[in-house]
């Protein structure tokens, strides 16, 4: 069964937050920003050895959080704190401060000043890169600090801490995984979707609060979280934590395993695959009992590194999913990358308009060492393998085909140096952008299966940027042109013969599966995590009823008509644009 939130009392005090990565977390604040001296003794004088001394402690937790993170992340091949030890060590930076302890200064002065100007000087830099620096030379300086008072909370990581930021990047996440942060609050809504996937892959509860909200989350202050439902309540009433405890308790239970086929409760057959952006969710989707891997996002390797890996290390990251993949079924995406998905290397690919700038495809073509790059490694890693490659934003006909020549033309030069690899593998597209629904049908015909990504269809049909939480409320999955679209998609699948699967957050929502069962999808492709709520839903769903309800859904032209079919409280997009994303479930990728 579904945990049900509970309510709130007027004696919770809730900051508005928006939903981005499910999970409740219990905690206290810890802010990312340069500390007051935290033992108050600013004035103490310490010898230079002292301060060395404190830097050797630093340097161990760095490695130590270093050797953590790579123990559960296999495909971190990068040093993520490879920055931070080169800062600690920055001679600069050691230069002014021993210079300022030999003349007599108190050192945590000396700390501050030294890193605060380098920090003024970065977050003025028009480089994003140099920006995205400053949070580093503040954790780093607080180290510093701490250790120089002789550890404490700088040593211990942050376990029990919900961790306040004003921005958030890829490493940052890797960060505070390593250092067992319990959750995380965005403030300012600077997430962009991919920190939001990969939150959820390293299942680190998180939400997203405007500035007004900040002023209460002091470091220290007791905060109860809840990344799925977007809450956030601080003094909340002793029964409601204690029911959030419970679901939290749920929340963070081993996932069930599947039972062994997915049926109907009248017998049909539903095969339930796995969103893996991880390698350690590929082994999850194994051991739970997944009928495959529906959607590798192979460009969450790219996001957690400084570089782009190179083509052995991305034969050995696929090729150790194609293993992993229950019954060797992999369908591997291209690079998604570009729109809100930029890779720390690729700063001047941003645009003026991410979303409908280089992203998926367009991104690979425009960067053809890397696209060749991929597609070799892929066909390398399939030999001897099952080999499914799916294809992101495809818009044409055109561009599936382009696609595709690259794939061929890599096979030869394969074949051409005698390089053992898979000649002839399936090739899908994504079905997620309104021209590829208007030529489903052609596009089916040229692809051997299909997958429909509802988390960009529904932001293409309906021109809502996806992390834009101004326009969240706009974003309404069940929107009477994006069932049109989905029901065009089945039919074009039908016809053709080809497998269509559902990869996007539609497809783990409990009201809308009845509804896209109704339909006629019998594949859904969710998250390891939610497989069992999934299948379960499944199993007490019946597909005659299922198919009335979408009938009688999709004669509706009006949102408040589909809601009405779907016994959904009147569309938050009328109440304004402050509601969270989703309908009160969990949002899902
Ligand atoms: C989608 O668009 O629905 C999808 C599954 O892909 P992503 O969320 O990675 O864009
Ligand atoms: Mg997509």
């Amino acid at each position: 069964m579904i945990p049900v939130a509970p309510s709130e009392t007027p004696a919770d005090i809730s900051i508005p937050c928006v939903a981005a990565a499910d999970g409740v977390a219990m905690g206290t604040i810890h802010v990312l920003r340069l500390d007051p001296d935290p033992s108050g003794d600013s004035a103490r004088i310490f010898s230079v050895e002292e301060v060395r001394q404190a830097v050797e402690s630093t340097h161990a937790q760095l490695e130590a959080f270093q050797r953590r993170i790579h123990s559960r992340i296999e495909e971190s091949v990068t040093q993520v704190f490879r920055a931070h030890l080169a800062i600690l060590h920055d001679k600069d930076l050691m230069d002014w401060i021993e210079g300022g302890v030999r003349a007599g200064r108190p050192a945590v002065a000396v700390i501050r000043e030294a890193y605060g100007h380098h920090i003024e000087m970065f977050s003025r830099s028009p480089v994003a890169r140099l920006r995205e620096k400053v949070q580093d030379l503040e954790d780093i300086a607080n180290r510093l600090v701490r250790n120089l008072h002789g550890g404490g909370q700088g040593g211990a990581g942050l376990h029990g801490r919900i961790v306040v930021a004003h921005a958030l990047y890829p490493s940052d996440l890797l960060r505070l995984v390593a250092q067992d942060a319990a959750g995380a609050i965005l403030i300012g809504g600077g997430t962009t979707a991919h920190i939001n996937v990969l939150a959820r892959s390293l299942q680190l509860p998180l939400v997203v609060c405007d500035a007004s909200g900040a002023g209460r989350l002091t470091e220290g202050t007791a905060v109860l979280l809840d990344g799925g439902r977007g809450r956030l309540m601080i003094s909340a009433d002793p029964e409601v934590l204690t029911a959030y405890s419970q679901l939290s308790a749920a929340d963070q239970a081993a996932p069930r395993p599947l039972h062994p086929c997915t049926m109907t409760a009248d017998g049909c057959r539903v095969r339930l695959l796995a969103n893996v952006g991880l390698l350690s969710e590929g082994q999850m989707a194994r051991d739970l009992g997944a009928d495959g891997v529906g959607l590798y996002r192979s460009e969450i390797p790219f996001l957690l590194r400084d570089d782009p890996p190179n083509e052995d290390e991305q034969v050995d990251i696929y090729r150790r999913l194609l293993d992993l993949a229950p019954g060797g079924d992999a369908a591997i995406r291209l690079l998604d990358l570009g729109g809100d998905k930029i890779a720390a290397y690729f700063p001047h690919d941003l645009g003026p308009n991410p979303s409908l700038g280089l992203r998926g495809i367009r991104f690979s073509f425009r960067h053809p060492e890397i696209f060749t790059c991929q597609v070799r490694a892929i066909l390398r890693a399939g030999h001897g393998r099952r080999l499914r490659i799916l294809m992101p934003m495809v818009s044409s006909v055109d561009s599936f085909r382009d696609v595709r020549a690259v794939i061929e033309r890599c096979a030869a030069s394969l074949a051409g140096a005698g390089i053992p690899h898979n000649p002839a593998p399936s090739l899908g597209a994504m079905i997620e952008l309104p021209s590829a629904v208007l030529l489903v049908q052609e596009i089916a015909r040229e692809a051997d299966f299909l997958a429909i990504g509802t988390n960009d269809l529904v932001q293409y049909i309906l021109a809502v940027d996806r992390s834009d939480d101004q326009v969240a409320a706009w974003y309404v999955p069940w929107h009477p042109a994006v069932l049109r679209a989905v029901r065009q998609i089945i039919d074009a699948a039908v016809v053709c013969g080809r497998p269509l699967s559902v990869c996007g957050d539609m497809a783990c929502d409990p009201v809308l599966l009845p509804l896209l069962l109704g339909m006629g999808i019998t594949a859904f492709s969710v998250p390891p995590r939610r497989l069992s709520r999934v299948q379960d839903a499944i199993r007490g769903l019946r597909m005659d009823t299922s198919a009335a309800l979408a009938a009688r859904t999709l004669a509706s032209p009006t949102i408040a008509g589909v809601e009405e079919q779907l016994g959904l409280p009147p569309s938050r997009f009328r109440r304004g644009p402050a509601a969270p994303l989703g309908h009160g479930g969990v949002k899902e990728s």
